[in-house]
């Protein structure tokens, strides 16, 4: 076979960190180590018990040693991923299982914990939670670890790239976020794994450090060789092994119009959001982890538009208590960086709750008992958020907001149990605002037909497209088969964003959007035609709304709002807007016209 033909393979997995990163393949070794499996005598059974707690305690000192390790203050935020880890191995069910498999079927440490853990894995794959799916990740790591100590004396998962020359790309079957923090960032320009997916938490310690990187590869580890060139690309999860010199050439310019790119959206990220004729319109980030608040800060977010606070219960083996709420809203509180924090009520039930929480299981969790309605049932788990709330807003300017609300009644239960907890706190002599602001996500239809009832109730909206469309025009949001008819444009949508808008401002309060149509830049024009207060949006889209605002006039858009609102299809709406915006911003929208 001529050499060429192994030039240029390419593979594809899933983007989880963008950028493009070019360099030379450094294989972490990690092969599967093989499990011992041996029945042992009955008088050699505590020896393989004593050998499993001395693994655990010394995977423990080892965890606590790359946590303390850590000189860079930056990568040292992110070390709290490190105690998810510390978290499995402090697991008393988990500990004991062990112990008890060992006892009971006397068979040796390895097996038992390879027994324990394939248990526990089997149960989370068959979790539809794509999120919890993917903590199976974080037991995998523990278990890796366990096992090279029984077996090798040491775990050898530590990068070590002292040897390296120039920057290198890490390929791995896995990386656990322990590897991910000790990178060595000078050394290493990016990293790609044979498994993963976008919420692991390696993959969320990649989009902290802003290293490119791509997932879930299946076989990477055994397509490349040390040495190898190799490309990756974490916006289109593409890596290519030993380019062609043209491939490379292309690849070269495009790292380089995004170097250039970014280096453009983190000044502008620093400007005002303002239309050219002075229209303020406040750009806020959601966020779901305090890691993410570096990238908030360096991105131009104004405050927290929407703070999902799901993490916080589904990071612990345990409830979070009123006081772990406090000490994580305290922090964004206290931030003075950004000028405030929503913290949305937990916006779970069904069945991502099963081990924590009793609930039915449900046919159609989407519409069952989740979010707002969970916690208006399970009223202590509500009120420790409640009150971690409160007592975090005596030291900056945080706001509540209510999820999957659907009428009235819902509104003024959540409040008076609000209500409740201030009064507790207040008898126990603890500070907190009074004055907190209130506010409801506007994304069960119903609520749109009631705005003006509910803007009486509360002090803000916030608009949740990404509900609104699903239950509005009946398509699950993750279903493919369905996906094109997912349209934003949808005049029945846009009327109900406006009917929002309008009623919020009839009754003086504020209206923002939270879904993922606050952040597609293409939409800019018709939200603020429409008189929008705040669009929320992931934090690294933040620029690039805020230069096609600065480059809009606020009367040029209230006049295409009405256009578009006159149109009857989304269709016609979207050809309508792109051609606008490729006049207006060809090299943004340039190309768009044609994918209509
Ligand atoms: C929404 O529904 O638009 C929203 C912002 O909330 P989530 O995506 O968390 O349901
Ligand atoms: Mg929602």
């Amino acid at each position: 076979m001529n050499q060429r033909e192994f030039l240029n393979q390419t593979m594809k997995g899933t983007p989880v960190s963008s950028g493009i990163a070019i360099g030379k393949v450094y294989l972490l070794e990690q092969g599967k180590i093989h499990v011992s499996k041996r029945s042992v005598r009955e008088e050699n059974v505590e020896k393989e018990v004593a050998k499993f707690k001395s693994a655990t305690k010394r995977a423990t000192e080892e965890l606590n040693r790359v946590k303390e390790s850590i000189a860079d203050d930056e990568i040292r935020k992110h070390a709290f991923i490190i105690d998810a880890h510390l978290l499995i191995l402090q697991d008393r069910y988990f500990y004991d299982d062990i112990i008890d498999t060992i006892r009971k079927q006397r068979i040796n440490a390895e097996w038992a914990l390879d027994r324990v853990v394939s248990k526990f894995l089997s149960s989370f794959e068959k979790m539809e939670d794509l999120y919890l799916r993917e903590r199976a990740q974080d037991l995998n790591h523990i278990y890796q670890r366990l096992l090279q100590i029984m077996v090798k004396g040491k775990a050898s998962g530590v990068v070590d790239t002292t040897g390296l020359r120039g920057k290198a790309i890490i390929v791995s079957h896995d990386l656990s976020p322990a590897d991910t923090i000790q990178l060595d960032l000078n050394k290493v320009s990016g990293f790609i794994t044979d498994v993963g997916g976008r919420t692991s938490h390696t993959s969320i310690v990649a989009r902290a450090l802003e290293i490119p990187a791509v997932v879930g590869l299946g076989s990477i580890t055994g397509s490349v060789k040390n040495n190898d060139t190799i490309i990756i690309d974490g916006d289109e999860g593409i890596v290519i092994i030993n380019p062609d010199a043209e491939m490379r050439k292309e690849y070269v310019a495009r790292q380089l119009r995004l170097s250039v790119q970014r280096k453009e959206f983190l000044r502008i990220a620093r400007l005002k959001s303002e239309t050219k004729d002075g229209f303020r319109i406040r750009v806020g980030a959601n966020i779901e982890l305090l890691a993410e608040m570096d990238i908030v800060e360096r991105y131009g977010a104004e405050g927290i538009g929407l703070y999902r606070t799901e993490y916080i219960y589904l990071s612990r083996k345990v409830l979070p208590t009123e006081m772990d709420h406090y000490h994580i809203y305290r922090k964004l509180a206290e931030n003075k960086a950004i000028k405030y924090t929503t913290i949305r009520t937990l916006d779970l039930g069904g069945d991502k709750f099963a081990s924590k929480i009793e609930v039915p299981k449900e046919i159609n969790p989407a519409m069952g008992l989740r979010a707002i309605r969970l916690c208006l049932k399970e009223v202590d788990l509500f009120k420790a958020q409640l009150r971690g709330v409160l007592r975090a807003s005596a030291y900056g300017p945080l706001r509540i907001l209510f999820p999957m609300v659907s009428g009235l009644e819902e509104v003024r239960k959540a409040k008076a149990l609000l209500r409740e907890c201030m009064e507790e706190l207040a008898s126990a002599h603890v500070p907190f605002n009074e004055e907190i602001k209130i506010g409801i996500m506007i994304e069960v239809p119903s609520t749109t037909i009631i705005t003006d009832l509910l803007a009486r109730e509360v002090d803000f909206f916030s608009i949740g497209t990404n509900d609104l469309i699903q239950y509005s025009l009946a398509i699950d949001r993750i279903n493919e088969y369905v996906s094109y008819l997912y349209e934003p444009l949808h005049p029945a949508v846009l009327r109900m964003i406006k009917k929002t808008v309008d009623d919020a401002h009839a009754a003086k309060i504020e209206v923002s959007i939270c879904g993922e149509m606050a952040g597609e830049p293409l939409y800019v024009p018709i939200l603020l035609g429409l008189g929008l207060d705040e669009l929320s949006m992931n934090a690294y889209i933040i620029p690039k709304v805020k230069k096609i605002t600065r480059g809009l006039g606020h009367g040029y858009c209230r006049e295409l709002a009405k256009e578009i609102l006159s149109k009857d299809s989304a269709r016609e709406s979207e050809y309508f807007l792109k051609r606008e915006m490729a006049n207006m911003f060809p090299e943004d929208f340039g190309k768009s016209l044609h994918t209509t």
